[in-house]
């Protein structure tokens, strides 16, 4: 732990949801990732695209060769990608795959795009290891607190309602079949909310498709969660900033570097509404219906899919930093956790965690 006053960098780890300025940070981020590792002969090769996705900014920046076709392409191919996993998963957006399945309220199998049952699939995974810390089957409790697309509520549900809400949870009550290329429902009420994992299956999605394109050297970033591919071609890393968890400053707390992994951060210090004395955080815990307490804490988690790093953020965000970190232990699970009290922020990282980031610097406490 250490004491220095905060940096004004924009915090390329985690961005704001929802935001109005979101375009904005997310240029001042890729900026910040210049600043940070300026490579003194290939600023020009250097491409940067920003734009909106999923209710929140993306950016991506390419190290690489690309002519003015080349460019247009390239930005298609995100676009078009990001456009793709919205249709597919958004819970804002009523005719998404998502929402309609949603809306199928019967136990029929319903037919789904492979995309869906893949991030379904991946759902499931982190949901059984974290023995349902982590369910998309929240959705209605996620709208009842106010967390969903219809808003804030005029009053925190009641318990006879959490307790009605939380009958359809659980994340046993989707069951795939990748072989018929449909998803059913055991009951009819279950509704699904992939907002925990969907950015980082996008960024996945656009990886891939960038490197089908023959490109190598990337960065990708969808709402904060990122992935770095490859190194940068002068042959370093890719540094990236995680966030702290303050809620009054962006703050740069630690800077790692990155070859070939992603990164996501979760937190209960970012979308919070207080009321009546309660402050209540946008992820739920399945266990008591009720949105995880505000301590201040975030979780960043390194994996080399994005869409399992976003995942076990939020999974990990449910336990937190106790429970969660003997999980992540036992799981093998690269997690950092950062806590913040009145004396500055602490952060416990796990073993794993320390393996797969190839230099990690913490910058700033507070
Ligand atoms: P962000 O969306 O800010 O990146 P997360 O990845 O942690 O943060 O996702 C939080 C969102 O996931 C919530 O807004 C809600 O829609 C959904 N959610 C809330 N609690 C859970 C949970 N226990 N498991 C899965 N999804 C959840
Ligand atoms: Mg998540």
């Amino acid at each position: 732990m250490t004491s220095a006053p905060n940096p004004p960098l924009p915090t390329p780890a985690r961005l704001d949801r929802r935001s109005a300025t979101t375009l904005g940070v997310a240029l001042l981020l890729l900026v910040a990732l210049t600043l940070w590792r300026l490579p003194s002969d290939a600023a020009a090769t250097v491409h940067d695209f920003v734009g909106m996705t999923m209710g929140t900014s993306f950016s991506v920046r390419i190290d690489g060769d690309l002519t003015a076709a080349g460019r247009e392409t390239v930005r298609d191919v995100i676009q078009s990608r990001l456009d793709r996993v919205e249709e597919l998963m958004s819970t804002y957006d009523s005719a998404s795959e998502l929402s309609r399945f949603n809306r199928h309220d019967t136990t029929d199998p319903f037919a789904a795009s492979g995309a869906l049952l893949d991030v379904l699939a991946m759902a499931r995974e982190v949901s059984e290891r974290s023995d349902g810390a982590f369910d998309v089957t929240v959705a209605a409790l996620v709208d009842a607190w106010g967390f969903g697309p219809g808003g804030r509520p005029e009053r925190a549900p009641d318990q006879t309602l959490i307790d009605e809400l939380g009958a359809r949870v659980g994340y046993e009550r989707i069951v795939l079949d990748h072989d018929a290329g449909t998803v059913s429902k055991t009951i009819p009420e279950a509704v699904v909310d992939l907002s925990a994992i969907a950015k980082g299956y996008g960024v996945d999605r656009v990886a891939s498709d960038l490197e089908e394109l023959g490109l190598t050297s990337f960065l990708v970033e969808v709402g904060g969660e990122l992935k770095a591919a490859g190194a940068k071609r002068d042959g370093t890393p890719w540094r990236v900033g995680v966030e702290g968890p303050d809620v009054a400053a962006r703050a740069v707390y630690a800077t790692l570097d990155l070859v070939d992994q992603a990164i996501a951060t979760s937190g209960d210090y970012r979308s919070f509404y207080d009321e009546e004395g309660a402050r209540y955080a946008h992820i739920i815990d399945p266990r008591s219906g009720r949105p995880i307490r505000y301590a201040g804490a975030s979780v960043s988690v390194v994996h080399r899919d994005c869409a399992m790093a976003d995942g076990w953020a939020t999974a990990l965000s449910v336990l937190g930093p106790e429970d969660g970190y003997d999980l992540a232990l036992r799981e093998g699970i690269a997690a950092l956790f950062v806590m913040q009290s009145p004396d500055g922020f602490h952060s416990r990282a796990t073993p794993a965690f320390l393996e797969r980031v190839d230099t990690y610097t913490e910058v700033v406490t507070r």
